[in-house]
């Protein structure tokens, strides 16, 4: 399983997550994007869990988030951070 890190208050608003990856992201009304699963948030991270099959689009929208604050964490069964 992977998890997405998302440091939302670091977000300019250019609306490529919520685009290409209309399942995780949404825009919200004070113009940021926002995790639609959100499952924790720690300090400035947000996070949310995603499928394992959705990995290479999802990867493919870290880097392409022009500030750099989308990453993915492998998540395995039985720990909560493995990577
Ligand atoms: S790609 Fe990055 S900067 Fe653009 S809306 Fe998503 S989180 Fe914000």
């Amino acid at each position: 399983m992977l998890r997405i890190k998302h440091k939302r208050a670091e977000c300019i608003g250019c609306d490529s997550c919520a685009s290409d990856a209309p399942e995780y992201w949404e825009m919200a009304e004070d113009g940021l994007a926002s995790l639609i699963q959100l499952s924790e948030a720690h300090g400035v991270f947000e996070f949310a869990k995603a499928f394992g099959d959705d990995r290479e689009v999802l990867e493919e929208v870290a880097s392409a988030c022009p500030v750099g604050i989308i990453s993915l964490e492998v998540v395995s069964v039985g720990s909560k951070r493995s990577q």
